[in-house]
């Protein structure tokens, strides 16, 4: 009858609203705990750099280093070497608040894109600890843009970054920017470690990191390219990977000229 049928579709309504509501909270509880876990690697992670750069002022204060010159020399290169480790934590909590919240107010003027890259691969450079060699291509005529540069330039230093990360001693990186008619389409490929085609959507999840390989030597918080998302969404962009084990990793960066 009519009211079988009914109740049927009731009580199906209910339990699948259950059921997802259920996994929400399942998914929230999980997040919850990364976030915890985040945080306190974060705070261990913060420790050892302040008190380095406290350790190496005390020695300069306490001993009289003023007056060795070598010493005070090197006190100073570590403690320069220890802040700018600290700024670089100090960015990645501000990337986790933008890939967690709605992101960022945008604050757009006009720059070039192709100089832009540029000056992220001298900086990659300069601090990859191995050998790294990056060749680029580029075809267009005008590569400037409406966008957030700072943001943008994260964006790219991101992808540099892991592109380096996870490679082996020797990284060759191709990085490639072409322009449409309304957009720019900038691809990094690196000849790394590569990510599963499993986790290749989940590598985008805030906190996300492939759980294989010898990935935990990598030191990593999983949240450069949750803000990488984030940011290119925020301009209308898309981000595609595609990716191969053992071979490497290209990730592709749609992004209109006037967002
Ligand atoms: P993190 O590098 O801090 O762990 P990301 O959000 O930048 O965080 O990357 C998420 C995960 O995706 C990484 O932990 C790694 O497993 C994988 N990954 C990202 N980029 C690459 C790459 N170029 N090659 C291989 N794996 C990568």
């Amino acid at each position: 009858s009519w009211q079988l049928i009914f109740s049927i579709i009731l009580v199906s309504a209910l339990i699948g609203t259950f059921l997802a509501l259920l996994s929400t909270v399942r998914k929230q509880n999980r997040l919850a705990k990364m976030r915890k876990a985040f945080v306190n690697n974060m705070t261990h992670e913060l420790k050892t750099p302040v008190s380095t750069v406290m350790a190496a002022v005390e020695s300069i204060q306490r001993f009289g280093a003023q007056d060795d010159k070598e010493r005070m020399n090197r006190y100073l290169a570590v403690s320069r070497q220890e802040l700018e480790h600290l700024s670089n934590m100090i960015e990645r909590v501000l990337q986790v608040d933008v890939a967690e919240t709605n992101g960022v107010q945008l604050e757009k003027s006009r720059f070039n894109l192709n100089q832009l890259i540029d000056e992220c691969t001298e900086n990659a450079k300069i601090f990859a600890k191995k050998k790294v060699e990056i060749a680029k291509s580029s075809s267009g005529t005008d590569f400037n843009i409406l966008a957030d540069q700072a943001h943008i330039k994260n964006v790219i230093s991101n992808l540099l970054d892991n592109a380096i990360k996870y490679a082996g001693d020797e990284v060759h990186i191709k990085i490639d920017l072409q322009e449409k008619d309304k957009s720019f389409i900038l691809s990094i490929s690196d000849n790394g470690i590569g990510i599963p085609k499993t986790y290749q959507k989940g590598v985008f999840d805030l906190f996300f990191r492939v759980p294989s390989g010898d990935i935990h030597n990598v030191k990593g918080f999983g949240l450069g390219l949750a803000y990488v998302k984030q940011i290119v969404q925020q301009h209308q962009g898309t981000i595609d990977l595609s990716s191969e084990e053992s071979v490497g990793s290209t990730f592709v960066i749609e992004l209109p000229k006037e967002a």
